[in-house]
């Protein structure tokens, strides 16, 4: 398996990629949704997306039109986020969110969430 995680935070990339990898999945990382919309329309085909909400340059938000509206890939996103916003949530999901993981989260909930929405178990 192979998953983007796209978040601006250096700790979050590190700490994301570590778990993931010690599983044996194959991380790509992007530092804001620019650098991810890029990656993919350069060819780059993931089975996931993990997001980020808050980002530089490109947020969350902003990625998610665009992957819709130059459809850039088919691929579940799963965002990562603090937010709890009723409407907030509403409108990421109207975006093609299609689950959460709250931050901060524990390697249980993170492959708890992967193994939701693509069927593959990473439990140990
Ligand atoms: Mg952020």
């Amino acid at each position: 398996m192979k998953i983007m995680v796209v978040d601006d935070s250096k700790m979050i990339q590190a700490l994301v990629k570590e778990t993931l990898e010690s599983r044996g999945i194959t991380v790509i990382l992007a530092e804001n949704g620019q650098v991810a919309k890029e990656k993919l329309s350069a060819g780059e085909a993931v089975d996931l997306i993990l997001l980020d909400w808050n980002m530089p340059v490109m947020d969350g938000p902003s990625f998610l039109v665009a992957v819709k509206e130059e459809s850039l890939t088919s691929s579940p996103i799963v965002m990562m986020t603090t937010e709890n916003k009723p409407e907030k949530i509403q409108e990421v999901i109207e975006k093609g969110v299609v689950e959460f993981i709250m931050k901060p989260f524990t390697d249980d909930v993170l492959f708890g969430k992967i193994e939701m929405v693509t069927g593959v178990s990473y439990a140990v």
